[in-house]
């Protein structure tokens, strides 16, 4: 039974280094508890922030403790009434093969009704934070333009569509040219910037949006919102959902002072955390489950295979190797 700890806080850039395998015994199951096998597990930009020791909105992790994030996992042996064997559950778990739970903060989720990797993504926490960050921030209107970065990532490929099903034009800021086809092939996006080939990110957004910006869906930060806020319109939303071209920075770059164009434009920028919508999921997993089955919205995911692969999936998110929700398959 093997699970992966914290071995050193990244500097920069996360290294497999920074990681460590731990070979430790299978627990076996107490009264009230499962013993739950690791199916998929996600990973995700927001753990970058967790191997930082600060404050923030979750705790940090801790070094030489396992790392968890969330995981869809096979109870294979249950003394607890809620589950059986041969159930899956998902919830926030440690990066372990094996591990018991007393199943609090865990949910039931079903293979019939969706592949299992898809309660990571579309039908997890990405999906959820598309759309809730979108709808109740971004408040898109019919015929407005709807800019989003990291476009064709987990949240950013779900906000592009959200946005065309309510109706706006929605331009996608992505990594490659492979990503570009894939948002206007796939995902029906208005038009595409691959980021890596502009110079004058201020430029492309204006001739892929002449009519200006009114919401901008910012996954990225840095310089990409500084170019979007020079497209925003009168009355624009801007939604700060990540900062991902940040994360691994050690000296926070500054950007232009903003200060007076948000008064001028009377615009909205509101950052949040999707945990801010928790009593609102099943609403929100009901929504994005209807539109998957209507076709309204499609999903991509990229699912790298093999436990040992954990560590490097992840830190391939911070080269841009995912297309959709990256995932990895344990077994
Ligand atoms: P993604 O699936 O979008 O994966 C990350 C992507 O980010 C990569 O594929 C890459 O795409 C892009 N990227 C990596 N480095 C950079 C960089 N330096 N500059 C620009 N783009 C970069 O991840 P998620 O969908 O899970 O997360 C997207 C964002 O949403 C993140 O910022 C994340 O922290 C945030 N988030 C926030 C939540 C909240 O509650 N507020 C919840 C979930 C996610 P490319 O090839 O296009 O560069």
């Amino acid at each position: 039974n093997k699970t992966i700890l914290l071995k050193s806080r990244p500097k920069g850039r996360p290294e497999t280094t920074d990681f460590e395998f731990k070979e430790i015994e299978k627990p076996t199951p107490k009264d009230g508890e499962v013993l739950l096998r690791s199916k998929y597990v996600s990973v995700d930009p927001y753990l970058r922030g967790r191997m930082r020791d600060e404050k923030s909105y979750v705790e940090p992790f801790k070094l030489d403790e396992p790392i968890a994030s969330a995981v869809v996992a096979e109870v294979v042996e249950s003394k607890n009434e809620k589950f059986k064997k041969g159930d899956f559950l998902t919830g926030m778990m440690e990066w372990k093969e094996y591990q018991v739970s007393d199943g609090k903060g865990l949910r039931k989720v079903d293979s019939e009704k969706a592949p299992l990797s898809a309660y990571l993504g579309i039908l997890g926490m990405t999906g959820l934070t598309a759309y809730f960050g979108l709808t109740t921030i971004g408040e898109p209107k019919e015929g407005e333009t709807l800019l989003v970065s990291g476009a064709a990532g987990a949240v950013g490929s779900v906000v592009g569509q959200i946005g065309k099903i309510k109706g706006c034009r929605v331009i996608g800021i992505a990594g490659s040219d492979e990503k570009i086809d894939l948002l206007k092939d796939k995902f029906d996006f208005d038009a595409a910037i691959n980021y890596e080939k502009t110079d004058d990110m201020g430029k492309a957004i204006r001739d892929a949006a002449p009519d200006g910006v009114d919401v901008y869906f910012d996954n990225v930060g840095g310089y990409t919102l500084d170019a979007a806020m020079e497209n925003i319109n009168r009355f624009g939303r801007v939604v700060h959902c990540g900062a991902i071209s940040l994360y691994n920075e050690t000296e926070q770059p500054t950007g232009p002072r903003l200060e007076t164009k948000i008064v001028k434009k009377s615009l909205k920028l509101q950052g949040f955390i999707i945990r801010n919508f928790e009593d609102r999921f099943a609403e929100g997993i009901q929504q994005l489950g209807s539109w998957l089955k209507d076709g309204k919205l499609k999903y991509e995911e990229t699912i790298v295979e093999g436990f040992d692969e954990i560590p490097q999936a992840f830190i391939d998110l911070f080269d841009g190797k995912n297309k959709g929700k990256m995932v990895v398959k344990v077994y």
